[in-house]
């Protein structure tokens, strides 16, 4: 999240900031760029240079898009607004601009390009296989050349998997119960609190803002907007993330219900006001509707995509989903106001006589598809299709533009994760939601490219992505530094990002990534009391957690993604029912293959692999259930040793059953009847990780693994900088009283200390104090980091 217009910045941000500006072009060229006396860019000596691109993926029979550059030094960077902007281009050489070729270098098959002397082309392949394209940039007096690599695949299935929706539910492991606990009696209500205020200095901005623009709307003399542009983002949220509360089985615990209560009388407080600052043609955005008409004349224009029209109209909307749900579809308020919302959109944008638009935020694009998916399910007759063709066409909007906002190439060109990295992910979520709807071939390739990229060359260990080395974003890959930005905000949009390929390719490695980054880039975004959150989390963690922002983006999203925890535990295919999750509960899940299906897992996971799962679907029926196998070992950045694969026993009903599995699933498909009990154990051991060698920050260093767990060593127990001994043995320890039951690790450093290590979701919660980001002055040593030196 950033404001995009305003404010000061803290000192990390500056250099972030500096950065965009200093930072070399993403891809690799073949002559590095002149530089003269004095560090000053010299016009005479710049060399001719050729980028051909990333490399990517290209489903078969498809065509994969060449947006190449050839010139002289480093190509023009389109910055970010004002900050960021590039200084004056030095002068090129006299003489004719240099041509440029395509041509194939290696590949199984033929390469046509539609223009090989144009240096934006398109090229499809004969056969699937791995090519290397080059570009060849050529002057008459010298040629530089650049490669990349197009992989060319099977399309996805056609048929996907249909997401779980959220209703009640109930959840019992040790682990989810404490998290979920948390989020209900103490970190929603302090999100409540927070809103309900109009004295807050720092991220300002509640319900203060929709009773000043009901007012405004009346006609009445009333207050200014306060907080930013986007501040309506996180009461949205903290509706949504009631709602969502609301759907948890209290399971008799009296905190919970009095936190429960509470809940149904804040919304029953807030729905009037929110709905009472939405204008009469549905739109809804209070800083719009409080705001001076001289700066901001309209809706929807080119110069207000910094605007976050859709970024808050897209929070309200899928509020809407989980409200409507809780409320068994008896209370249609805020259902009927996203409808009407959502039908302003698109009765403005799209194809002529409509407008051409897109946000600079992306977020309306996921929720319009989400949106549109309930709408029909609500509805039928296709009421929700005009969302759906909406979120696609704003996606189509984005050209022209810049890296920072994910508009530098069409969406459906786009195969470089790059820009801000709440707002990258935030867009791939919804290509895979397109990919998804339409089964076009060049989402469905843009997509499958763009979470390659990232998680084989810009993710984080901990699942975690944007480096910050961009503003608030990512950077070259395998540039992954420790003081990493890693927003809690970029984890959920990941999150979505992973869960929408794992319904396109009904492969459990999307799910494997998508529990990494729950498990450690997500879970410890608030600290196990849940009074306090992170908005970056660097992998060196050098300040506690704070009790709200500045930019407070993050405080809503947090509970919303981690309370939909069915819709991120199971998916439907056409045969059967996916397992993606471990967690001790009770789901209920509606029409598979034809009839509902109680679901209860018992298990102690992460802390012990043994997992019980009983089917109970409302009439015997044969169908397949697909159970994840985890892979420890997804993302190529990272080798985990020893190997932790496969599972180590399975049964039905007390009878063991040898594993058939595929796409990473192991399948059992049967007549499933009341009470039928599945068994198996997932191998938990603790692994030692080691990063690719191009990762500078993490040579030399080694992180800890258990499970899906990644660990941290902490300064209270140990001084952090001594150095693991390369081989030397470590031991697991269940620690009950210790962070809310953990299992800590235990080794020797090298010196002969003992070294005990604790899972990174439960970092910094020994700290006292609390820490006001706004007064953050350098940086600081890092007293929590996840990889330790190694000798
Ligand atoms: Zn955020």
């Amino acid at each position: 999240m950033s404001d995009g217009t305003n404010t000061t910045m803290t000192r990390r941000e500056l250099l972030q900031a500096v950065g965009t500006m200093a930072a070399v072009s993403v891809a690799t060229p073949l002559v590095q760029l002149a530089v003269g006396e004095g560090g000053a860019l010299s016009a005479q000596a710049l060399p001719l240079n050729a980028i051909a691109g990333v490399d990517r993926v290209v489903m078969n029979h498809g065509k994969t898009y060449l947006n190449g550059w050839v010139g002289y030094g480093e190509p023009p960077r389109r910055g970010r607004g004002g900050r960021g902007a590039p200084a004056t281009p030095p002068a090129e050489p006299p003489g004719p601009p240099p041509s440029v070729a395509w041509s194939k270098v290696s590949g199984p098959g033929t390469v046509t390009f539609a223009d090989a002397t144009a240096v934006v082309t398109t090229a499809t392949f004969s056969t699937p296989g791995t090519y290397v394209l080059q570009a060849t940039a050529d002057n008459g007096q010298t040629k530089a050349a650049s490669a990349l690599s197009v992989t060319v695949e099977l399309p996805p299935p056609a048929a996907q998997l249909t997401p779980v929706v959220t209703k009640r539910h109930t959840i019992t492991s040790p682990l989810w119960a404490a998290r979920t606990k948390a989020l209900i009696t103490s970190w929603i209500p302090h999100c409540v609190a927070q809103i309900n205020r109009d004295d807050l200095v720092q991220g300002p901005g509640g319900i203060d803002n929709f009773l000043e623009a009901a007012k405004a709307l009346r006609g009445e003399p009333h207050g200014r907007h306060k907080g930013y542009v986007f501040s309506n983002a996180w009461v949205h949220q903290t509706v949504e993330a009631m709602s969502l509360a609301l759907m948890v089985d209290p399971r008799g615990d009296k905190e919970i219900v009095a936190a429960q209560d509470r809940m149904r009388a804040t919304l029953e407080d807030w729905i009037p006001k929110i709905l009472a600052a939405q204008h009469p043609d549905g739109y809804l955005q209070t800083a719009f509707t409080l705001r001076d008409p001289q700066r901001w004349p309209d809706r929807w224009t080119a110069q207000g995509r910094g605007n976050h029209e859709g970024y808050t109209a897209g929070y309200f909307i899928e509020s809407a989903i989980n409200h409507y749900t809780m409320t068994d579809h008896k209370d249609a308020r805020l259902y009927n106001a996203a409808k009407k919302l959502a039908d302003c959109w698109a009765d403005h944008i799209g194809p002529p006589p409509k407008q051409e638009w897109f946000d600079g935020h992306q977020e309306m694009e996921q929720a319009l598809v989400r949106f549109g998916h309930f709408v029909n399910e609500q509805e039928g007759g296709g009421r929700g299709d005009a969302y759906i063709a909406l979120a696609r066409f704003l996606l189509d909007c984005r050209r022209d533009g810049i890296q920072f906002d994910q508009s530098h190439f069409p969406s459906s060109q786009q195969y470089e994760a790059v820009g801000h990295a709440v707002r990258a992910a935030y867009q791939y979520s919804a290509m895979g939601d397109v990919a998804l709807e339409t089964g076009d071939i060049d989402y469905q390739s843009a997509v499958r490219s763009l979470w390659l990229n990232m998680v084989h060359k810009k993710v984080y260990v901990t699942g975690g992505i944007g480096s910050g080395q961009t503003f608030e974003g990512f950077g070259p890959e395998y540039a992954l530094p420790n003081d990493s930005y890693c927003e809690s905000c970029s984890s959920c949009g990941a999150f979505f990002f992973h869960a929408k390929m794992n319904r396109i390719y009904q492969d459990a490695q999307y799910a494997d990534v998508l529990e990494e980054t729950l498990y450690n880039a997500l879970l410890g975004s608030t600290d196990l009391a849940a009074t306090r959150f992170y908005y970056d989390n660097p992998l060196a963690a050098d300040v506690p957690r704070y009790q709200w922002h500045r930019v407070p983006c993050c405080v809503g999203n947090i509970p919303r993604t981690i309370l939909m925890l069915p819709t991120w535990m199971y998916a439907k295919g056409a045969d059967g029912l996916y397992v993606n999750l471990f967690v001790g509960s009770t789901v209920s899940v509606q029409d598979v293959v034809g009839t509902d299906v109680e679901v209860v897992q018992q298990t102690e996971y992460p802390w012990d692999g043994k997992v019980a799962i009983t089917v109970n679907p409302a009439a015997s029926r044969e169908f397949s259930i697909r159970i994840r196998v985890p892979n420890r070992g997804v993302s190529e950045i990272y080798t985990a040793l020893p190997a932790v694969n496969g599972i180590t026993s399975l049964a039905v009903n007390g009878s063991a059953v040898p594993p058939v599995i595929e796409h990473g699933y192991v399948v059992l498909t049967r007549t499933w009847r009341m009470g039928d009990r599945i068994e198996l154990e997932v191998p938990l051991r603790v692994q030692r990780v080691h990063a690719d060698a191009r990762v500078e920050a993490d040579r030399g260093r080694v992180a800890l693994k258990y499970g899906p767990l990644i660990y941290n060593i902490e300064q209270e127990d140990q001084d952090i900088g001594k150095a693991l001994a390369v081989g030397s043995p470590l031991t697991t320890e269940w620690r009950e009283d210790f962070l809310g039951g953990v299992m800590v690790i235990r080794g020797t450093f090298a010196d002969g200390s003992p070294l005990v290590a604790i899972p990174n979701y439960a970092r910094y919660n020994r700290v006292e104090g609390t820490f006001a980001p706004t007064r953050r002055e350098g940086p600081r040593q890092p007293t929590s980091v996840v990889w330790i030196r190694e000798a």
